[in-house]
């Protein structure tokens, strides 16, 4: 239900969970985060409201990183659990994704997965984009490519957003029928559903538009469209408070 993205010099996680925290009130009922660590993948994610998420980092402290993700899910395949939060990883520990909305054609997908050797960890319509997100970025290591790829691939409304252990300091981002904001800092930048999550950090905003994907850096923000053609992007500046 609410997405939020960050790479910069910051600490990832606590971007992540303040931005989660401004979303709040659009409801939810799991919560997870995912941060890369020096070489790997650290994630944690817990049914219920923040604070059970914000328990479980107190008690497993997660390693620092500057490149994270985090969700809200409001389920619709699958039950509220914790194996049902997001993120969501490939087989390998690699990769993490969050998503909102509904992937139709998961369950294709998710046989075609399962037929490869691919263990299925969730109920979810979402996980079926982690595994297939690994297996093209060993193809390609580029997860933007990886990003397009899976796209074009997929049927139904989404809002995705990713990292690998392989690409640091990069998070990617995805959109059809479903909203996603690129916030451009000093050094930073940021991805949110909604321009709440990060408005305390840049009121410097990318509207992403339909079928696009983003690749972030801390200095670099690109925009294209799923095969991968530069993209044109709506820049505006948040003069409003939230
Ligand atoms: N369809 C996904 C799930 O049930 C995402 C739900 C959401 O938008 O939060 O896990």
């Amino acid at each position: 239900c609410g997405i939020v993205g960050y790479v910069g010099p910051q600490s990832a996680l606590g971007v992540v969970t303040a931005g989660l925290k401004r979303l709040e009130y659009r409801g939810y009922d799991s919560a997870g985060v995912a941060v890369l660590t020096d070489g790997g993948l650290a994630t944690a994610k817990r049914a219920g409201k923040l604070v059970n998420l914000e328990k479980e980092l107190a008690e497993r402290p997660l390693p620092t990183g500057t490149t994270g993700i985090g969700h809200t899910r409001w389920a619709t395949h699958g039950g509220p659990t914790d194996a049902n939060a997001h993120p969501h990883l490939d087989n390998a520990g690699r990769v993490a994704v969050v998503h909102n909305g509904i992937i139709e054609n998961f369950a294709a997908l998710r046989e075609e997965l399962a037929a490869r050797g691919h263990h299925l960890a969730s109920e979810t319509d979402t996980e079926v984009v982690a595994h297939l997100l690994a297996e093209e970025f060993s193809g390609c290591a580029d997860l933007a490519e990886a990003m397009r790829l899976v796209c074009r691939r997929l049927e139904g409304a989404f809002t995705l957003v990713a990292v690998h252990a392989d690409e640091p300091d990069v998070v990617v981002g995805a959109r059809r029928n479903s909203p996603l904001v690129v916030g451009v800092g000093e050094g930073e930048a940021f991805l949110a559903s909604d321009v709440a999550a990060f408005i305390a950090h840049t009121r410097d905003a990318v509207e992403l538009g339909q079928d696009q994907v983003v690749e972030l850096r801390r200095d670099a923000v690109t925009v294209t469209d799923f095969d991968g053609a530069p993209a044109d992007v709506r820049e505006y500046h948040v003069d409003w408070d939230a």
